[in-house]
């Protein structure tokens, strides 16, 4: 094993599925908790390492939403990014593409400005000191309604950040994508690039509307199109990227254990797979962490390796140019 996490230590990869939220260490909660004079329920870092521990995507959301209140200033967004980006340049993470969610910031009264300008200053400085490039993308919260979608839309296009693209995230169940065409074909028309979760906890239903409605350009999970033939059939046409989180499905629940995970079975049917870590505070791991998991428990070769890696790098929105570039590290690794 440990020769398989020197390699993982040491190959190029992209990482298109990390909610930046969801990168907040219980430390640096405690810490941020300290500085803007927040009282989080739990009071040392044993109870708030215990409060870490839930059931369902339910559970492990109360506990994300009750942590993101620690997020106050610019300077908390920069510090929560630039530890991530700092994590993913030791796991050899040379492009990421970070989801947000504004929503949970500014119902809290925290302008999106603060949000947005604290995470880009971070991610200018990962270009600049760690080498990663870096999109944003910006997440809709599914459980609040599409007015709120477009507003938010509208705050964002407003100001002189950029995001590259559009997600959809938070629970999934009872919130179908079909509700948010109106957000993404608004999104779409002026050039943003889109995704959506689909088909984590929620039905194939939602898989096939994500694709046929809002026309996203990658699906985040979606490991339960394999109950549907003719989805898998479409995906594997499309070649449309899933973004599959490996532990963050097994921390949730979505399956048992990792030998019972699908991801096997959607690399053999042809589909564009990509490993991931989620919110990797919350799931037990980081990027190499979830390659780690899923070699073992498949006993994959590096072969296998080398194509998820090609195949995140193949999935970003990175530009060709730097696409190139990442796909002749790795074939250097290989020589
Ligand atoms: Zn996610």
């Amino acid at each position: 094993m440990e020769d398989i996490n020197k390699f993982l230590r040491e190959l190029p990869k992209t990482e298109l599925h990390l909610h930046i939220e969801g990168t907040l260490e219980p430390e640096m909660m405690m810490s941020l908790a300290d500085r803007n004079h927040v009282r989080l329920p739990w009071t040392t870092l044993e109870d708030t390492n215990s409060a870490y521990k839930f059931e369902n995507l339910q559970s492990f959301l109360d506990i994300y939403y009750q942590g993101i209140t620690v997020l106050h200033t610019e300077e908390d967004f920069f510090d929560l990014t630039f530890a991530y980006l700092q994590r993913a340049a030791s796991d050899s993470v040379r492009h990421t593409e970070i989801f947000f969610d504004p929503q949970s910031h500014t119902e809290r009264g925290i302008p999106y400005e603060v949000v947005v300008d604290g995470i880009h200053a971070a991610l200018m400085d990962g270009e600049k000191y760690l080498g990663i490039s870096s999109e944003l993308i910006l997440c809709f919260l599914r459980h609040l309604p599409p007015t709120s979608a477009l507003n938010t839309l509208e705050t964002a296009l407003a100001y002189k950040n950029g995001i590259i693209g559009v997600g959809l995230d938070s629970s999934e169940l009872s919130f179908p994508p079909i509700n948010f065409l109106e957000v993404f074909e608004k999104a779409r028309s002026i050039g943003l690039r889109t995704v959506a979760h689909a088909g984590e906890e929620g039905p194939p239903e939602y898989i096939w509307e994500a694709l046929d409605i809002l026309k996203v350009d990658r699906i985040d999970h979606g490991v339960r199109c394999l109950e549907d033939p003719l989805l898998v059939e479409k995906l594997r046409l499309s070649q449309t990227p899933l973004t599959v989180c490996p532990l963050s499905n097994i921390k949730l629940k979505v399956f048992s254990s990792m030998s019972q995970h699908n991801i096997l079975k959607l690399s053999e049917a042809g589909l564009c797979i990509t490993i991931n870590s989620d919110d990797p505070a919350y799931f037990d791991g980081y990027i190499n962490d979830n390659y780690a998991a899923v070699y073992q428990a498949f006993n994959l070769s590096i072969s296998d390796l080398l194509l998820y890696a090609k195949q995140s790098i193949q999935a970003s929105f990175a530009s060709e140019s730097r696409k190139t570039a990442l796909l002749a590290e790795i074939n250097q690794l290989i020589v």
